[in-house]
């Protein structure tokens, strides 16, 4: 076991003494009472660093099984005042070792069986304790007479459970703001698009992303010679320099000799990626799962679960259960129900010969009805994996006169989606995400040459 008592000096004297105990349980027992011993000075609650966040902005009453990254919150300031005010407490912190109970830890900062009782109870209002594992900190404040003020538990990915004891127990969940880092490469392409990423440190999924966008546009196989640039510039989260989740394309360019090819991708999950061709609209790319990862194309194709050569009739987009399906171009649902091994379906009508399927659904949402008339983005389901699935996968097919036909290249439905966005908003985003991009790149080039020097 390993731990640690912090003291921390008076109200104002911003002083802390680190006493690294680094001693075992079995080898040094720690101090029968907390209260008597000696080195203990009043120490004061500071916790500037994180931010606090309540649990209830989890509860996404549209999506519950996907629940989104809640807003940032801003760091709280650093109050000197309120210190003054707070009367002198006591701190001991220890780490859970392997096969050691929360209570047996929290047993050698002096708390009695109804303190520890009262612990668990209110810890575990906001955690599951069963899922303790070694390693994660516990720390405990009492007041100088050893009444139970807070216990603070730090446990995965940087979030803490704290409980405050007062004449009321209050718990909550306090989940650290990620830090956003947006990223940006200036790179000529290779061999290949996966080739050129991964030679020039970009996280080489974006082939696929890049590949999703363009390949109704661009056939990679044969428009692209080599000596092509490459622009990108992507976003990652990252917690105490830990990635969280994966990293998003925000913006690309690809110059094919004389012709710009942009894509811009929406900020948050709400909106269209939108492709350029010299600047000018070309379209928009209305994805009917959004961040999600395009896990089987178009084409022939070994069957995942029957093992032969089949063709497959659409693509596959890879996503969590739950994740909210959107009709990818306006027009009006034409059939709602089970097909054998797509499961459960929505098909759409664009017109009179084209329609868009929507398989291995687990919910559709309640009141939609054969007939009703739906937008470029609207829900019009969820992913599952009923029917003929090895995972929840949303099974995306465009048939044209009952015929399926590959979705990346179907310019009719394009159209109808680039008809829906207004063209005014986008041209904007463009601009911005050029002007990022330069900024980002200038950087880069300052940082650089500074390595160099
Ligand atoms: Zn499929």
């Amino acid at each position: 076991m390993k731990l640690r008592y912090v003291v921390i000096a008076g109200a104002g004297t911003a002083l802390a003494v680190v006493l690294g105990f680094q001693a075992s349980w079995e080898t040094t027992p720690p101090p029968a009472s907390l209260a008597t011993a000696s080195v203990w000075q009043p120490s004061l609650l500071q916790k500037p660093a994180t931010s606090f966040q309540p649990l209830a902005t989890f509860a996404n009453a549209d999506n519950d099984t996907a629940p989104k990254r809640p807003e940032l919150p801003t760091r709280p300031v650093f109050n000197a005042a309120l210190l003054e005010t707070k009367p002198p407490t006591q701190v001991w912190s220890g780490t859970l070792s392997a096969g050691e109970t929360l209570d047996a830890l929290i047993s050698t900062a002096g708390l009695s069986a109804s303190d520890r009782a009262e612990v668990a109870l209110a810890l575990g209002a906001e955690y599951d304790l069963r899922k303790l594992k070694p390693g994660y900190d516990v720390e405990v404040e009492l007041s100088l007479s050893g009444s139970l003020k807070r216990v603070m538990l730090s446990v995965e990915a940087g979030v803490q459970i704290e409980a405050v004891f007062a004449d009321e127990i209050a718990t909550r969940k306090i989940i650290p703001a990620p830090d956003l880092v947006l990223n940006s490469a200036d790179t000529t392409v290779k061999s290949s698009i996966f080739a050129t990423l991964a030679s020039a440190g970009v996280p080489a999924r974006f082939a696929v992303d890049l590949s999703e966008m363009l390949g109704g546009t661009v056939d990679f196989r044969r428009d692209l010679k080599g000596g092509e640039r490459l622009q990108l510039m992507w976003r990652e989260a990252t917690l105490d320099g830990q990635r969280l989740g994966q990293p998003r394309l925000s913006f690309a360019a690809l110059t094919i000799e004389d012709t710009l090819y942009e894509i811009v991708w929406p900020v948050d999950d709400s909106g269209n990626a939108t492709i350029f061709v010299d600047g000018g609209l070309l379209r928009v790319f209305a994805q009917p799962v959004q961040g999600a990862r395009l896990s089987s194309v178009y084409g022939n194709r070994r069957h995942p679960v029957f093992g032969d050569v089949r063709m497959h009739t659409g693509v596959d987009f890879a996503a969590p259960r739950g994740t909210p399906v959107y009709a990818t171009a306006p027009g009006r649902i034409s059939y709602i129900g089970r097909r054998s091994g797509y499961g459960r379906v929505v098909e759409i009508a664009h017109g009179s010969d084209t329609q868009t399927r929507y398989a291995h659904l687990s919910a559709v949402p309640k009141g939609l009805a054969i007939g009703d008339r739906v937008a470029a983005g609207d829900k019009i389901g969820r992913v599952g994996a009923t029917g003929t699935a090895t995972g929840p996968n949303l099974h995306y097919e465009v048939r044209v006169n009952g015929h399926p036909t590959d979705p990346m290249s179907n310019d009719r439905l394009a159209k109808a989606a680039s008809k829906a966005d207004t063209n005014t908003g986008v041209l904007k985003r463009l601009q911005a995400s050029r002007a990022k991009f330069s900024v980002l790149q200038d950087q880069n080039v300052t940082a650089s040459t500074q390595e160099r020097l």
